[in-house]
């Protein structure tokens, strides 16, 4: 967090002895503040000083990183607490849970599906991030499940376990994959954090709630390891709404270092209600990393989109290529329909128009990714740049006959379109939900 002048000058000897070129102390500590002079100017400030300043200014929120390589997850560095005030910058990482204590086959099948869960919302693609990978108390077996996870997936791992000895042999199967660990709890954090440290993996704290981890996170640094993830035993939807708010407002509100880490939620109900209900709370609320029991395409596609409305910035709308589209095999004879290039708009028109069955060409207008009344009334949807789309996508060489569908909602634009395009402009339904039936009894003259 950038430092203000004052919370610099409180670490300066405030004795404006003149040494470092400025009159005063509170002069000298406004132009650090303003990046103009750096804090090594000043020959009289401490170390204790350089070191508290170095605390204060670092992120309210640790960066994590869990994984290697371009599938690796960056977590933490989370600036608020409210969408309105800012992005989430960091999206939730999916986990599903893999039994370590399957058979050969079991697992095989597991790991086969999980390669499978990818799911296209609004033209991206999207999926799950991590495989957690649960021991039964077996060492053994765990390090052989957690390096057929690695070698078979290829996404970042999560070693459960409840002890260092538990979890050993699986961190060395798959050290270079940078696994993260779960979870060092009261009962086992010198052992658990000895293992973090020597293998260079970021590890999970685990307590009953937000104030005990405060008593844990402190010992987990002091023994070596910063790169932490925080976890309660939270396992009601109440009680995560509640914990994940605390640890959040306890980081950025009250400065509390010992909660300044991304968290980790893992949802054990099987029911895929109950089970995608708890998840999208988690995934709302804050959490780093959700795991998840229950790995059904219904219940994962739900949190895809959950995090997908979380984390997309308000600012930025989610845009599409500005093109002429195929919906089916159009000829020249089909129908030509315009639209935006915001991507709502336009994957809820094309799913209506693949409703109708009828091949469609679909005019893509770029709007800086508005939707048609919102750029129409910022001029971005207006005559000239529908016409200029109509002329740059093609479209012309591609239809033998010369009739647009304009959206209901800009009717008013008729009459300036076919001046500006020479096309006969006709006006569509209102609701994209009326564009079957309309496409249905269209013809070409
Ligand atoms: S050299 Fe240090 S102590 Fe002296 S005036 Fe500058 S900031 Fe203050």
């Amino acid at each position: 967090m950038a430092l203000t002048a004052v919370d610099i000058f409180k670490h300066l000897p405030k004795t404006n002895c003149r040494d470092c070129g400025v009159p005063t102390c509170l002069a000298f500590a406004m132009k650090v503040a303003q990046k103009q002079a750096s804090l090594e100017d000043c020959p009289h400030v401490t170390e204790e000083a350089k070191a508290a300043l170095a605390g204060e200014s670092a992120p309210p929120i640790r960066l994590v990183t869990v994984g290697t390589g371009d599938k690796k997850l960056d977590l933490g560095q989370e600036t608020v607490l409210f969408r309105h005030e800012n992005t989430f910058l960091r999206p939730c990482g999916l986990a599903v849970l893999l039994d370590a204590g399957l058979d050969d086959a079991a697992v095989g099948e597991k790991l086969a599906y999980f390669k499978t869960l990818r799911f296209e919302r609004v033209g991206l693609q999207f999926g799950i991030n991590l495989v957690a990978v649960r021991s039964t108390g077996d060492a053994d077996r765990l390090a052989a499940v957690a390096k057929r996870a690695a070698d078979e997936v290829g996404l970042p791992l999560i070693l459960m376990g409840g002890s260092a000895s538990e979890l050993s042999a699986a961190v060395a199967a798959v050290k270079d994959t940078r696994p993260l660990l779960y979870a060092a709890t009261a009962d086992n954090l010198a052992e658990m954090v000895a293992l973090a440290k020597e293998n260079g993996c970021p590890l999970v704290v685990r307590a009953a709630d937000p104030a005990a981890l405060c008593e844990l996170t402190p010992k987990a640094v002091e023994g070596g390891v910063q790169d932490l993830l925080l976890t309660t035993e939270a396992a009601s939807a109440g009680a995560i709404l509640q914990h994940q708010t605390a640890i959040r407002r306890g980081a950025l509100t009250k400065k509390e270092r010992r909660l300044g880490y991304p968290t980790l939620v893992v949802i054990e109900e099987e029911d895929p209600l109950q089970a995608a209900t708890n998840a999208s709370l988690a995934i709302a609320k804050y959490a780093g990393i959700v795991v998840v029991k229950n790995d059904s395409r219904p219940v994962l596609l739900a949190l895809v989109t959950a995090r997908l409305n979380i984390y997309t910035d308000p600012q930025k709308p989610i845009q599409i290529e500005a093109k002429l589209y195929e919906v089916g095999e159009p000829a020249e004879q089909s129908p030509v329909l315009v639209t935006t290039n915001f991507s709502l708009t336009y994957f809820t028109v094309e799913s209506d128009v693949s409703a109708s069955k009828v091949p469609t060409w679909i005019v893509v207008v770029d709007t800086e990714g508005t939707s048609v009344l919102t750029a129409w009334a910022s001029e971005k949807f207006s005559a000239e740049t529908i016409a200029a789309a109509v002329k740059a996508c093609g479209v012309e060489d591609k239809v033998s006959h010369r009739k647009l569908m304009l959206p209901g909602g800009v009717a008013v634009l008729r009459g300036k379109v076919e001046d500006e395009t020479g096309w006969q402009v006709e006006i569509g339904p209102r609701e994209s939900s009326g564009i079957p039936s309309v496409l249905r009894s269209w013809t070409p003259n």
